[in-house]
């Protein structure tokens, strides 16, 4: 059973008082509701992660980091290593968002090792996979897919492969005026399921939880929910409030209801 995810990354936005006043809003709306049929989770900046942990700590709402180095501590000025993430409460980081890759030249041989780190220090990585409008265009969208996951889990056993959650964000669509349609998504996560089966067996395919992101709203993501093979949604400017979260959450929750058992 795939349990459904709702989650937002707020890139650099939310100042420390922005993060409190968000989490506060987001604990007195969850109060005394029952949201454990999904996993939930914000990744802040860095500097807001602990007002965010302590705010949200009677949630079920966790926390994560947008970025981490593979490395357990050294010379590597302005990076944070997985067990800084783990002390600050910390459940997921991110890795591979496409604004790494474009602007800071990360590769995915590099969130190959990240991963593993994280795995190890008990993080659950939310692994980026997106094509380019370019690698779209030239029909190459899910040989790309496929490099970047296997590159990425490269060494990791099989049973370990669903403490990992993929994210599909398509490059284009991050960001932009629209969400790739739900006959896209639903051929490049098909195909992302194929990939996990042929090389990690039935049973990790069936249970790895793989999310939609890019350009996701509250009005177009039932449609995207109703795709069978996609496990949640990862947004970002929608759910940079609370309130616009908040929405994102009851379209998963509405979903999941209705869902039949996956995995
Ligand atoms: C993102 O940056 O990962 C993202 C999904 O952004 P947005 O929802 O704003 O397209």
């Amino acid at each position: 059973m795939r349990k459904m995810m709702a989650g937002t990354g707020w890139k650099m936005n939310n100042s420390v008082a922005e993060t409190l006043r968000y989490a506060e809003t987001l604990a007195a709306w969850s109060a005394g509701r029952d949201l454990s049929a999904l996993d939930l989770f914000v990744l802040p900046p860095f500097t807001s992660l602990h007002a965010a942990r302590t705010a949200l700590s009677n949630t079920p709402v966790a926390i994560g980091g947008q970025n981490m180095h593979w490395d357990a501590s050294g010379g590597w000025t302005g990076e944070i290593s997985a067990a800084m993430l783990c002390e600050a409460g910390c459940r997921y980081v991110e890795l591979a968002h496409s604004e790494r890759l474009q602007h800071f030249g990360e590769t995915y041989a590099a969130v190959r090792k990240k991963l593993d780190t994280a795995m190890h220090a008990g993080l659950t990585p939310i692994l980026c996979l997106g094509e380019t409008a370019p690698e779209k265009a030239a029909g190459r969208a899910d040989a790309v897919l496929e490099a970047q996951v296997l590159t990425a889990l490269a060494g990791q056993g099989a049973k370990h492969i669903p403490d990992v959650v993929l994210a599909y964000e398509p490059r284009w669509a991050i960001g932009g005026a629209e969400a790739a349609t739900p006959d896209y998504i639903a051929e490049r996560h098909g195909r992302l399921r194929e990939t996990l089966h042929a090389h990690y067996g039935k049973a990790a395919a069936a249970r790895t939880r793989i999310l939609y992101g890019g350009s996701v709203t509250p009005e177009n993501g039932p449609a995207i929910l109703a795709v069978e093979d996609v496990d949640g949604l990862f947004v970002g400017r929608a759910a940079w409030q609370a309130e616009g979260f908040i929405r994102i959450i009851e379209v998963v929750a509405d979903a999941a209801r209705t869902r039949r058992p996956q995995g």
